[in-house]
């Protein structure tokens, strides 16, 4: 597997801070478990951050916030509102981590022409809803905007934006600046992890009928 995008340094700072939401922490995680690059990354900054903060604070960081991080995502879910199927099956979606099968997930549910979505209940309040997209090969995407920032991970299949070409263990960012119109290769289905805060605007005419009918 050939990651060429990760998220950036200040993200996998608060990550390892435990100061993101906890929608962002799954889906760094989920970039985490991939990524042996990013995952050196945080054992340096954990090493050099608390030698620091040793320093300039008379309590010293604790040392071991990827572990502290890894335990919150393996907390119990809690007894969810939504009616969910228990899990994901292998077959069904095989790069998925383990810590994420072990959430509840609501049903499949048609959102576009050839595109699904499939919630992820999380075990704590979110600001961030988490779900699986899964898109046919070849799916030009609807474009569109959001009000927030929305992190993708993907676990199978590959797709292209402005932005440059995303496969297996790629990590996707976009906020309300972004404006893309991912179109999903040829020949193999995509599915990837979303974790997205906010609202989706979809532009354009058929984006503008559509909308009323998403609802993640
Ligand atoms: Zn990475």
């Amino acid at each position: 597997m050939s990651i060429e995008h990760h998220p950036d340094d200040s993200m996998l700072a608060a990550f390892a801070a435990g100061t993101l939401d906890h929608g962002q922490h799954v889906a760094i995680a989920t970039h985490l478990v991939s990524c042996p690059q990013c995952r050196a990354f945080m054992h340096a900054m954990e090493h050099v951050g608390g030698a620091v903060l040793s320093r300039l604070s008379p309590a010293p960081m604790s040392s071991n916030a990827l572990k502290q991080a890894e335990a919150r995502l393996n907390e119990t879910p809690l007894p969810a509102a939504i009616p969910a199927a228990p899990t994901v099956s292998e077959t069904e979606v095989s790069a998925l981590p383990e810590f994420v099968r072990r959430y509840r997930f609501g049903s499949w549910t048609w959102i576009a022409p050839s595109v699904h979505v499939r919630p992820i209940v999380l075990p704590q309040t979110s600001d961030t809803c988490v779900f699986l997209l899964k898109s046919g090969p070849g799916t030009k995407m609807l474009q569109h905007s959001h009000t927030g920032i929305e992190m993708t991970c993907v676990l199978t299949g590959a797709f292209s934006h402005d932005g440059g070409h995303y496969g297996p263990g790629d990590f996707d960012f976009g906020d309300e600046t972004v404006d893309h119109q991912p179109v999903v290769d040829a020949g193999l289905e995509c599915i990837c992890l979303v974790a997205m805060q906010g609202e989706l605007r979809l532009n354009g005419l058929i984006g503008r009928l559509m909308q009323p009918f998403v609802r993640l």
